[in-house]
């Protein structure tokens, strides 16, 4: 398996942003998290990105404990958190020799030319990062999670605030990223899930409520607009 999570819970004071949760997600998937607005989905990403432990529980990456084996479990894991906090004041390609040098890449120059041109960054990799669009910025960040070449990419709502066409791109990309290694996405937009991910997981006051493939949300009455209705109804 790429993640094991086992019985993993977080809370914060009072507040239990995560119950019991346990995943399986193995290689070459792309899992789409969905739910709404503060069910649990950064919580869950932070966690396998060990940004901060779990209360109780356990996650694995690529046969790595987060807490055990933090080196090596980040090591396999890119992490592109919500509001991509990437350096406005950097050039393109200055920025991404920085995150190179951050994982100890050592064939900074060709890692950084083969992530340009993986996500598409080429005509705009000469500028100073905010000077891009919304869209390109949102390469840069993905380059950035991808310089190291993990085996798990982890995107925390990819594709808030792009326009329609930017939309696109990078949903293409995310797919044609997940074509390689694992992907897991968060989003509260359903058409999101649709058109790129594998396998969904519906997540709601930090409890997993449905685990399918996109394929046999299809085939319940409803399909997956029912299920995800039924949550904001409940929300
Ligand atoms: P989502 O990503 O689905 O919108 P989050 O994982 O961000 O949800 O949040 C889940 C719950 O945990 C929310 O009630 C949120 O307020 C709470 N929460 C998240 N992070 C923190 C934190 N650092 N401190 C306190 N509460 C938090």
């Amino acid at each position: 398996m790429a993640i094991s999570i086992q019985h993993v819970s977080k809370q914060f004071g009072n507040q239990m942003a995560l119950s019991d949760i346990s995943l399986e997600i193995p290689s070459a998937q792309v899992l789409g998290l969905l739910g709404p607005n503060g069910a649990g989905k950064s919580t869950l990403m932070r966690l396998i990105s060990g940004y901060f432990p779990a209360s109780s529980g356990s996650v694995s990456v690529c046969g790595f404990d987060v807490l055990d084996e933090p080196m090596q479990a980040r090591s396999c894991v890119g992490y592109l958190p919500e509001h991509n906090p990437i350096h406005t004041d950097m050039f393109v390609r200055e920025y991404l020799e920085y995150a190179a040098g951050l994982h100890g890449i050592k064939n900074v120059s060709s890692a950084v030319n083969a992530m340009i041109e993986k996500v598409g960054l080429q005509p705009e990799a000469h500028k100073i990062i905010g000077q891009l669009s919304k869209g390109y910025r949102q390469r840069v960040g993905i380059a950035q999670a991808l310089i190291h070449d993990p085996k798990v990419l982890i995107l925390d709502e990819p594709t808030s605030g792009l326009d329609p066409i930017q939309l696109v791109d990078i949903r293409a990309l995310i797919r044609k990223v997940g074509r390689e290694r694992t992907v897991i996405l968060s989003t509260h937009i359903m058409q999101e899930v649709e058109e790129v991910c594998d396998r969904v997981v519906l997540i709601h006051h930090g409890v997993i409520v449905a685990d399918d493939a996109l394929s046999e949300f299809a085939n319940r009455p409803g399909g997956l607009e029912s299920a995800f209705h039924e949550l904001e109804v409940r929300s």
